[in-house]
């Protein structure tokens, strides 16, 4: 058995970024840039105004106060869209709206709310100082600066920003294609009778929503009955069509635990079987080819952590994450908890801060490795380490957020 640093550092090396495609930016959400991104024009391309305002020189109202007020002849409009009409003259001011460029000879923009305007003619009672609310050319990004490096998640704000430069198309890694299969003779369907004995399949539709959040979407969805025949040929069928299989169940010590042998039997090389954590133990992980197979409990909160703590992970690499970390946080834990020493276990907790802004971690009801439940009203795992048998309460312990989405 080993330890979870050490299984997911096995996971990791064996995760390889996919191939990269070219997709159109609003394709690409949740995908990973395979690229610098340059800017191929500055950005902003034009000095513009960032206020509904009047453009004025400084020099002509740099005096101005409420005993000596200045009062500038308007010349002209400008709004968002139009070229920069002609040079402003002195004691000229031009009535500008935000986002209209800024017309050459101008070196201020006061807002409309510090003037009052009469027909014609705009007064100021205070001075501007020169580049008040304009946005200057080349501010943010000069022409071939990076913009954005690779390895950086697309994300809503990232679309926006290639659109700003003017890219359609933007180069990621592709998605891995992911298959899951379920094992058991006791799964059934939800709709469907369920006789003694039976339960529902929850791994499945809980897996493959696991994927979905992140933008995958599982590429077949198989299940099997406890059978070496059935498994075997649901498996090549997942390895077939896919690049990542997690397949869920059978991969403890009973008699009906069939999946390691069978993944020998199809060419599956076993990298690691069972790790020291609690939920999920009898994880196995193996290799075909550049292919993952992991192998997960099918006890349904062992299954979606072991989704979190191994499988995410290699998915991220896989999308070409660079230097991904897990955000680790210390907060106090609010009640005592034991366990035997020899495994480390993640309690699932709720987060929440004192009137002090310190973070509480109160472990939720329900913490069997078969209970649901408890899964799904918990938005943290705290972190129980492996040679430890006692936590008090309000000791300080390692918490990570639970992340059914992406990011
Ligand atoms: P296994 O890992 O196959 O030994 O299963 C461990 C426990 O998880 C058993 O109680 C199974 O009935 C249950 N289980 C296995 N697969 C699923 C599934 N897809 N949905 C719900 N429970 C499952
Ligand atoms: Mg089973």
């Amino acid at each position: 058995m080993i330890g979870y640093p050490e299984a997911l550092a096995l996971v990791i090396a064996r995760a390889r970024a996919m191939p990269v495609e070219s997709v159109p930016i609003n394709r690409a959400l949740g995908q990973i840039l395979a690229g610098d991104i340059v800017a191929p024009f500055p950005i902003p391309p034009f000095s513009s105004s960032a206020v509904d305002g009047y453009a004025v020189r400084v020099r002509d109202v740099a005096g101005a106060t409420a005993g000596h007020p200045v009062t500038l002849r308007l010349a002209a409009e400008v709004q968002a869209g139009d070229f920069a009409p002609a040079r402003l003259k002195p004691l000229q001011a031009f009535r500008i709206f935000t986002g209209a460029p800024v017309p050459p000879g101008v070196d201020a923009i006061v807002m409309q709310e510090q003037v009052q305007s009469t027909s014609g003619f705009v007064t100021l009672v205070s001075p501007a100082r020169r580049g008040d609310n304009i946005r200057l050319r080349g501010e943010e990004f000069r022409a071939g600066r990076t913009v954005l490096r690779r390895g950086t998640p697309v994300t809503p704000p990232v679309i926006g920003l290639l659109a700003t430069l003017g890219c359609r198309r933007v180069r990621v890694h592709r998605k891995p294609r992911v298959a899951i299969v379920v094992t058991g003779n006791e799964l059934r369907s939800p709709g469907k009778a369920l006789p003694g004995g039976a339960i529902y399949d929850s791994n499945s539709p809980a897996l493959a929503a696991s994927l979905e959040a992140l933008g995958l979407h599982p590429v077949l969805r198989l299940r099997a009955r406890d059978s070496a025949p059935k498994i075997r040929a649901a498996l090549v069928r997942a390895l077939g069509a896919s690049d990542v299989v997690i397949s869920a169940g059978g991969v403890s010590v009973g008699d009906h635990d069939l999946v390691r042998d069978v993944c020998r039997s199809v060419g599956i090389r076993q990298v690691f079987w069972r790790v020291a954590i609690k939920p999920g133990k009898p994880n196995f992980f193996g290799t075909k080819g550049k292919k993952l197979f992991f192998g997960v409990p099918g006890n349904p909160v062992a299954a979606l952590l072991s989704f979190q703590l191994l499988v995410r992970p290699a998915l991220f690499e896989m999308l070409g994450t660079t230097g991904a970390t897990t955000l680790r946080l210390t907060a106090r834990l609010e009640v005592g908890a034991t366990k035997k020493a020899g495994r480390a276990e993640f309690l699932r907790a709720t987060l929440h801060a004192n009137e002090h802004g310190e973070l509480l971690a109160k472990p939720v009801r329900g913490q069997d490795s078969h209970m649901l439940g408890g899964l799904a009203t918990a938005d943290c795992l705290v972190h129980f380490p492996e040679r430890t048998s006692g936590l008090r309460a309000g000791e300080k312990v390692t918490v990570t957020l639970l992340k059914w989405s992406q990011g």
